[in-house]
């Protein structure tokens, strides 16, 4: 009786590691996000209890509402990990990316072995990682970036909701490395704004990556100071900086 956390990768079904589908082909209950392609589930062994846990869009709520429901939301698949894990040989917990890159993993993680429930954790491409580079830019460059941080773009709800207190923008600002943004796209101009009071120059290029792996991939090339213009259906990822201008239409730098 084991329950895996698996992560699918960022999108492209052809990005999930073997583990990965080695486990799916043998799940007897799949727990998954919205996020993961059909593709991918499409593994999981005939049979299969295929349950989706996916948190809704929540920008309706309002920021006090969608606090409170996906706290709700989390509960619930703790509760549902524990309930199969208890029953079941194999549970796979399915989550988009990495399961333990902003996916929550290490919260579901807690509540198995509060239960005495076995767990692992088989990895995935993390689409902060993946996305990025399947779209010809490396984060990291030799002359142009020695570092890279990932941080969340949820901006304003505080610690505890998305399990982590709001990145510090100032100090980000006034760092010259590759900043990786996830979930960004409804607080960018916000971000932008912190990011050039705190000392990034306004024409520090930028990148906007949507659906990236998926066949719908769109790519838009701006600067900080134009990103609150950028109009991409979610999911998408930013990425601020010099390698940002980086790709195989531009040509090495
Ligand atoms: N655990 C996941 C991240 C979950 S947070 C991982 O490791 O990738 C969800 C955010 O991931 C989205 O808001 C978006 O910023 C990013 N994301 C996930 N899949 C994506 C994709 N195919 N293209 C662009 N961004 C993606």
């Amino acid at each position: 009786m084991t329950v895996y956390l698996v992560g699918a990768g960022p999108g492209d079904p052809g990005l999930l590691t073997r583990r990965g589908a080695e486990v799916l082909a043998r799940a007897d209950v799949v727990l998954h996000d919205r996020l993961v392609s059909p593709a991918v589930l499409e593994l999981a062994a005939p049979g299969a209890l295929l349950v989706d846990v996916g948190k809704e869009p929540d920008a309706a709520a309002g920021p006090g509402a969608r606090g409170r429901s996906q706290e709700q939301r989390q509960a619930e698949i703790a509760r549902l990990l524990v309930e199969h894990g208890r029953r079941c040989d194999v549970v796979v917990r399915l989550k988009g990316g990495d399961p333990f890159v902003f996916g929550r993993g290490g919260e579901e993680v807690e509540a198995l072995a509060a239960a005495g429930i076995h767990w692992e954790v088989v990895p995935g491409v993390t689409s902060a990682f993946g996305v990025p580079g399947a779209a010809g830019i490396p984060v990291t460059q030799r002359g142009l970036a020695s570092s890279v941080t990932v941080v969340t773009g949820r901006v304003g709800e505080g610690a505890g909701v998305a399990g982590t207190s709001e990145p510090d923008w100032a100090a980000l600002g006034a760092s010259a490395g590759t900043l990786v943004i996830l979930m960004g796209m409804t607080a960018r101009a916000e971000i932008a704004a912190a990011l050039m009071a705190a000392g990034r120059a306004p024409g520090t290029p930028v990148a906007v990556i949507a659906r990236g792996t998926l066949p719908d991939q769109e790519v838009v090339r701006t600067t900080l100071q134009r990103l609150g213009e950028v109009e991409l259906g979610p999911p998408a990822v930013i990425v601020v900086g010099a390698v940002a201008a980086f790709g195989p239409s531009l040509g090495p730098l």
